[in-house]
């Protein structure tokens, strides 16, 4: 466990506000500003000709820039990467959601054909576990047509994907989708790649979001006594190229638009690009049935700075060599709820920990404990247990929230029908899993 670091806080980090003014801390002699990466270069010829850049852009160019961006050249998740997720931990997580999707699928009365659609699906562990779940139940979903498909930003990580789940077996620009790249799962699912959720085919859909909303780029704003202003990221004049934060001279669009005017706190961070990303999958629910489940590390509308950089499994400073650490910031469970603005209904967040038992991971955990003979199993079996469900681990600061129909949770038709007795089954993991 030492070796690894999850992406979740354990203990807050230093309060921000005197940050932002006065650049980032760094201590004299511990500077590698002199290896300018790619990213830092080109930011900085930018920075110099049009000025200071909110910190949603700057995240933008740090972690996807097409040729240099941290995800597309390096994307490090897993042991010998920048952090660890849950399903690279164990495959009892990615095997507990597969069954969450069984079990929507039955409750809302086994639809013929369903699409599996990941975003950021990383090194495509979870979406593998999933498939292997599905792949046992075939005699339940025999009549079922399922199909998955990835929204990756990412070549490197979406060949790593491809290696995982189809062998490598890939076909690249198909003529006949909207897809850059096309496969067959080991069990014979075809497998689509996209790079936007726009271009994913609309339908019955099952929608999976695991650490994927915490990387997308945030806009930070900060109370004054003039008013609210955004943090910016600008390069210091005086020492070459090193960035610093600033805050905007006056209000900028995003302060009028981003912030509430009955907000309570003196530092918000804000992610329009999740507000888009809800709406559009909480529009596609609305119309075309399905569920979206999303899990990553947040709150709900109450921290300020959660703005943080890893590499190597260590905490980085955010401006110091972009390109070459992940940046990531708390996920704000209370906006996604606003942006879903009643299309659909929602749940959650509840704790990572509370989910995972109300999908039974103690008995998965019993039967995978009784049929591993060798010590060394069993300890690492006990070992990811409490990476997944210590409240001091990964059990408290992870969240699952999801996105359903409305009619899921009520008879829409109760009034004109009142003697429709059929109970409403409840939603796995969010309360008890019926499905045994
Ligand atoms: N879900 C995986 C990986 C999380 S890392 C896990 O839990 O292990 C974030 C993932 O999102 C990576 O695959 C990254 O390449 C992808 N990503 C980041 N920004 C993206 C964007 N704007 N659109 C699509 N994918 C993105």
């Amino acid at each position: 466990a030492a070796r690894v670091s999850l992406r979740c806080p354990f203990s807050p980090l230093p309060a921000a506000a005197a940050r932002f003014v006065s650049g980032v801390g760094r201590e004299p002699g511990s500077d590698e500003s002199s290896d300018a990466t790619a990213v830092l270069r080109h930011l900085a010829r930018k920075l110099r000709a049009t000025g200071a850049v909110t910190v949603a852009e700057y995240m933008r160019e740090a972690l996807t820039n097409p040729g240099q961006g941290y995800y597309t050249r390096r994307g490090g998740v897993g042991e010998s990467g920048d952090f660890i997720t849950s399903p690279e931990i164990s495959q009892v997580f990615g095997e507990l959601i597969g069954i969450w999707y069984i079990s929507e699928w039955i409750a809302t009365g086994k639809p013929k054909a369903f699409q599996l659609v990941e975003l950021g699906p990383g090194r495509g562990t979870l979406a593998d576990d999933i498939l292997r779940v599905f792949n046992q139940l075939s005699s339940l979903l025999s009549k079922c047509d399922v199909s998955v498909h990835l929204v990756e930003v990412s070549p490197k990580l979406s060949e790593i994907q491809a290696s995982m789940l189809t062998g490598g077996k890939v076909q690249s620009n198909p003529e006949d989708s909207s897809a850059y790249m096309e496969g067959i799962s080991k069990s014979g699912i075809p497998i689509f790649w996209y790079r936007d959720i726009q271009d994913v085919p609309l339908g019955y859909s099952f929608y999976l979001a695991h650490e994927f909303f915490d990387a997308l780029p945030i806009h930070k704003f900060q109370r004054t006594e003039r008013g609210w202003r955004e943090v910016l990221v600008d390069i210091d004049p005086d020492v070459p190229d090193q960035l610093r934060f600033v805050l905007s001279p006056s209000s900028t669009p995003a302060t009028e638009n981003f912030i509430q005017p009955e907000e309570r706190r003196d530092h918000v961070e804000v992610c329009p690009e999740a507000g888009v990303i809800i709406q559009r999958l909480a529009c596609r629910i609305e119309k075309d049935g399905g569920a979206a489940l999303v899990a990553d590390y947040g709150h709900d509308g109450t921290k300020t700075d959660t703005f943080r950089g890893f590499r190597n499994h260590k905490l980085h400073d955010v401006l110091k060599n972009p390109g070459t650490a992940d940046l990531t910031a708390d996920v704000d469970f209370s906006y996604l709820r606003k942006m879903a603005q009643g299309r659909t209904a929602t749940l959650g967040p509840i704790k990572q920990r509370e989910f995972l038992k109300n999908m039974g991971i103690d008995l998965r955990m019993q039967v995978l404990l009784q049929n591993s003979r060798d010590t060394a199993t069993h300890k690492q079996l006990l070992h990811s247990y409490d990476m997944l469900m210590n409240p001091e681990k990964m059990g408290d600061c992870f969240n699952f929230f999801a996105l359903l129909p409305h009619h899921r949770l009520a008879h829409p038709d109760k009034k004109q029908k009142p003697e429709s007795k059929s109970p409403i089954p409840p939603v796995a993991g969010f309360g008890e899993l019926l499905l045994k």
